[in-house]
């Protein structure tokens, strides 16, 4: 079931509703996508309107973040879950993992990605990591045979948004990859570069504040939160 805010239609279901179809879509022989939006998406795709139809037209529309869940809340349409598109991405290594079948990781700085594999596989012994490739490139058709040529199952395309997403959208079908998932700075998490909140705080829905503390300058992205919600407020009077 799908419940829109603000523009997006975002997949209603439980965890386990959601991490059953992504490996359903990994195994099934054609290229799915799917889309995490946080706050800021919903703003962007506002203003640009291939961002809102690529978003729209994923395979699975997940909410990533806790600002995505009270904007439906004071919508008066309530998600069944958060879910975190690097939760999302770990559930999906379990199931190739147990394929036996090839990741590639595209996105972050020169090296991240490698790392990022290195511990992936240390955790995942039965996956392929057929390639990875760092997110600062000009050629993107050139990318794309070097995705195509490793012949994966997974992608994990991390370029932050709506980069990433677009990529997924005008590339994706020719890489030959069953699933490609977009999700922002996570290979940055995987490489242990950066930490995700502690579990608590996860929890508490304060992980954008944990983050804020690391890294004080996302200030800027982060008040893009509150606007969404006033937003979401405007919405629910109009349609009252
Ligand atoms: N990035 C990239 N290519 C670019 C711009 C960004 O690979 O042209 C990477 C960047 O190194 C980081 C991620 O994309 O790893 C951006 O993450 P962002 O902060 O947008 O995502 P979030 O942390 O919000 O999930």
């Amino acid at each position: 079931m799908k419940t829109e805010i603000l523009g997006i239609n975002f997949d209603n279901m439980t965890r386990e509703e959601v991490n059953a179809r992504g490996a359903q879509l990994l195994r099934e022989d054609r290229f799915h996508y799917v889309v995490t939006p946080n706050p800021e998406f919903i703003l962007a795709a506002e203003k640009d309107p291939e961002f809102l139809r690529v978003l729209n037209g994923a395979d699975l529309v997940l909410p990533d973040g806790i600002g995505v869940v009270y904007s439906a809340k004071i919508l008066g349409t309530p998600l069944k879950t958060r879910l975190p598109g690097i939760e999302f991405g770990e559930a999906m290594l379990d199931v190739l993992n147990e394929m036996e079948g090839r990741l590639f990781l595209l996105g972050a700085k020169p090296g991240v990605a490698e790392e990022a594999g290195r511990r992936i596989l240390e955790s995942h012994p039965n996956i392929v990591l057929c390639g990875t490739q760092d997110g600062y490139f000009k050629d993107e058709q050139e990318v794309l045979v070097k995705v195509a040529d490793a012949r994966p199952d997974l992608l994990f395309v991390c370029l932050g948004a709506p980069k990433q997403e677009k990529w997924m959208a005008r590339w994706g079908q020719h890489t030959g990859a069953k699933l490609a998932i977009g999700m922002g700075g996570a290979l940055d998490v995987f490489a242990g570069k950066v930490e995700r909140a502690p579990e608590k705080w996860q929890k508490m829905g304060l992980e954008w504040a944990y983050r804020l503390k690391k890294e004080p300058k996302r200030i800027g992205r982060m008040a893009k939160l509150p606007l969404v919600l006033v937003k979401a407020a405007g919405e629910r009077f109009k349609r009252n």
